[in-house]
């Protein structure tokens, strides 16, 4: 498919017509999305213009930051840095470039591998763009930011650094299968799993050496996975889990792409298989027991997340993606996440 300038506005019809389509099925008590302007006057106040970064050193030249809700991080190569997902904003992206200066010093930045599209991950690739690195996607992935860095998206503010700097980002490394950096002592390795699974370009970042697994979207830990790209299949996402699992990988510290580091690797696995089955479960139980899909807030309840972080964004729109799957209904999807929560 070629994407030139022009998609932006088909991908904003589809996520506008998905919320079109829940206001339509959604029944009066359930809550409503408001697009646009809010009703009442915002009270005028001061633009917060921090952003908080926690930065969770994992190993020497190895380091976790989590931006607001979405987990980044980066690796010391030697000749450079390697950033792995840039968050959501412009703001939050030079946040996080001068939190990497602070610990590791004025080394170039040499690579920024994206774990998938999503926004709340490239959503600070085109502020990194100007710091001249390459980066690195999946081969299905790529076109996608390759349009973001080149175009902008409907969700980039107007007039960004990038689009002042006078850069054109070269064109994204695609990954299909693996990649490696780094030299002996911190060896990193780009990797896909093999199979859609949070979407159908996902990549995760392996430092065999020092048993650390960055996973992208493809692990949540303690939060409620976003199951309603229109690339995820579960299937998929079932099985790149059971490989995180082979003895291949020795994981001691996991960073899932939200909710909660974890040590050892396998417990924010199980969280995520246990969570992808039992949604899956007891969509395809609403759906062949004739529960009508706009009363998922009773029949979809799941009460051992219920409080778990996203659980009342995403845990329904979730359920009803499921539901449809189970009657083999097809839906368009919604690619860009947790748009509840930017800010
Ligand atoms: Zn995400």
């Amino acid at each position: 498919m070629t994407r030139t300038r022009p998609r932006s506005v088909p991908a904003h019809a589809l996520s506008l017509l998905s919320l079109l389509f829940l206001a339509a099925t959604t029944p009066a008590y359930a809550e409503t999305y408001h697009m646009g302007l809010p009703n009442q006057p915002v009270k005028p106040s001061v633009v917060d213009t921090t952003v908080a970064i926690e930065v969770e050193p994992l190993a020497p030249g190895v380091y976790a930051a989590k931006m607001s809700y979405v987990w980044t991080g980066w690796v010391e190569l030697g000749d450079g840095i390697l950033v792995i997902d840039t968050g959501f904003s412009e703001r939050g992206a030079k946040a996080l470039a001068d939190t990497i200066r602070a610990r590791s010093g004025n080394l170039h930045i040499r690579y920024v591998v994206n774990t998938h599209a999503h926004l709340d991950h490239t959503g600070g690739d085109r502020f990194f763009a100007t710091l001249g690195p390459t980066f690195i996607a999946h081969a299905n992935a790529a076109e996608e930011i390759q349009h973001l860095l080149t175009w902008g998206s409907e969700e980039a503010e107007a007039g960004d650094t990038l689009t002042h700097s006078g850069v054109t980002p070269p064109p994204v490394k695609k990954v299909t299968k693996r990649t490696s950096f780094g030299g002996a002592k911190r060896p990193v390795q780009v990797l896909s799993l093999g199979y859609p699974a949070h979407t159908a370009g996902d990549l995760v970042v392996y430092l065999p050496k020092q048993a650390i697994l960055f996973a992208g979207d493809v692990v949540s830990n303690r939060s409620v996975p976003w199951m309603v790209d229109p690339g995820m299949d579960v299937d998929g996402w079932l099985k790149s889990l059971d490989s995180l699992l082979t003895p291949a990988f020795k994981i001691e510290t996991l960073v899932p792409g939200h909710g909660v580091i974890s040590r050892p690797g396998q417990a924010g696995i199980a969280f995520t298989n246990h969570y992808l089955l039992d949604a899956r479960a007891k969509a395809a139980q609403g759906a062949s027991w004739g529960s009508r899909l706009d009363q998922v807030k009773d029949w979809g309840y799941l009460g051992a997340y219920d409080g778990l972080e996203f659980y009342s964004e995403v845990h329904f729109l979730n359920m009803r993606r499921l539901y449809n799957q189970a009657k083999g209904i097809k839906t368009p999807g919604r690619k860009n996440t947790h748009a509840i929560k930017r800010t």
